[in-house]
């Protein structure tokens, strides 16, 4: 089956190997960024997102050790001065990728350069603005980007009229790169069939998913610090008393469930989990979403096997059965989570295990419409609404918009969707 669907997704494949030949020369590197500042070759005008002018009265110190790029610059944001860090990269996630959230080093940091506006950090302090330079380029000034054109540049994007140009083009573009991308997610999978027990790679795709980006990363080392395969058998309440027993998450309101899990012969973890509780409604709770993920995982054999238009229904609803038994009220996988869990979950994992097919895409669910999203539509087809409400090309818009509208070394005149 995932023939049928890399069929689909060559004729953008093809397009992005094209992309490994163009990346542009002239485009910043993370050093030549990092020169720029401290040498000062700003363009005139600049502006943080909200439209706060901001101006660099001093760069800093360069640091070249580890810590921010320049320490103590001196900025004027809308006339205030503040004095602190500054750290560049070439995309505003970089921040994530780099994990300077975890790192104290980066508590003074006042101001995030990059040179793309996109994709955003998820783990920048909110008191933190980023300023991207790309769309600065051209406007005069010293950094003379021109060829790289920002998202407000007032001419069509190439790409668009070479897609207008042939009928059904874009459409088939969007479901070539959204079979592309759930493809490339269901290699994973793929890999860890092939080398461990098949239903372990679910599992912790399942907690990992539950912890909503910011705790994911304890949810994920849960189901390896507790495989699956040592929950096979035990009952839900049993299994979710191992989980939130040895994740931290049992309190003396749970006494029940504790003596469950001391009974259970699963030991504390050596190191506490690094639970994100910050500014946390109660029904976020990790514990809750761990009773959700449980009554899923008592499911799970029925929800793989259902079409994929029903299956977000299905899956809410399987969250909240443990749920029910211990008073809590709600589904923790609500509609919208439900949709991204079957798109980033169940349809790769199905992909690998050669039971969902091309054929079947078409009913794969839309998510909530996100900033890249709406952005990739916006360049694609110069228009703001009637971005597509399915899932496969929902999906291409987001891996066209990461391939190359975001890729910070290639321009939309080199860009291989713009010509043959
Ligand atoms: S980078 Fe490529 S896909 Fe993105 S707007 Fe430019 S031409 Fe279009």
């Amino acid at each position: 089956m995932a023939a049928d669907l890399a069929t689909l997704a060559e004729p953008y494949a093809a397009r992005l190997r094209r992309a490994d030949t163009l990346a542009e020369p002239g485009a910043p590197g993370e050093m030549r960024l990092q020169a720029l500042w401290r040498d000062g070759r700003l363009p005139a005008g600049l502006a943080l997102p909200d439209g706060t002018p901001l101006e660099v009265l001093d760069p800093g110190r360069w640091n070249r050790g580890p810590g921010p790029d320049f320490l103590g610059a001196l900025l004027s944001f809308g006339g205030a001065i503040r004095r602190g860090d500054v750290e560049l990269h070439l995309r505003p996630a970089d921040w994530d990728a780099h994990g300077h959230a975890a790192d104290p080093a980066y508590a003074g940091v006042i101001l995030h350069v990059t040179w793309a506006p996109a994709p955003e950090a998820k783990t920048l302090p909110p008191a933190v603005p980023t300023l991207a330079l790309r769309p600065f380029a051209g406007r005069g000034g010293p950094l003379a980007l021109d060829a790289l054109p920002g998202p407000d540049a007032p001419a069509p994007r190439p790409c668009r009229a070479r897609l207008e140009a042939e009928p059904g083009a874009r459409d088939r573009l969007l479901a070539a790169a959204g079979a592309h991308r759930l493809l490339a997610k269901s290699r994973a999978f793929a890999q860890a069939l092939r080398v461990g027990d098949p239903f372990q790679a679910f599992y912790e795709g399942l907690l990992a998913a539950m912890g909503y980006g910011r705790n994911a990363a304890p949810f994920r080392r849960l189901a390896r610090e507790v495989p699956f395969a040592r929950l096979e058998g035990l009952p839900s309440l049993r299994r979710l008393a191992v989980l939130a027993g040895v994740g931290g998450l049992l309190g003396e309101d749970r006494r029940a469930l504790w003596d469950l899990w001391w009974g259970s012969g699963f030991p504390p973890p050596l190191r506490p989990y690094a639970w994100d509780f910050r500014a946390m409604r109660p029904q976020n709770h990790p514990f809750r979403r761990l009773a959700g993920a449980v009554g899923v995982l008592h499911h799970a054999g029925a929800l793989l096997d259902l079409p994929l238009d029903g299956l977000p229904k299905a899956l809410s609803e399987a969250s909240r059965t443990l749920c029910a038994a211990l008073a809590l009220k709600g589904a923790p996988i609500g509609a919208n989570r439900a949709n991204a869990i079957v798109t980033n979950l169940f349809v790769p994992y199905r992909i690998a295990l050669g039971t969902l097919g091309a054929e079947h895409l078409r009913d794969l669910p839309g998510e909530d419409v996100s900033q890249p999203m709406r952005e990739a539509w916006h360049r694609l087809s110069g228009a703001l609404d009637g971005l597509p409400g399915d899932g496969l090309r929902q999906q291409g818009l987001l891996q066209i918009h990461a391939d190359f509208c975001a890729n910070p070394a290639l321009s939309c005149a080199r860009c291989p969707l713009a010509g043959e």
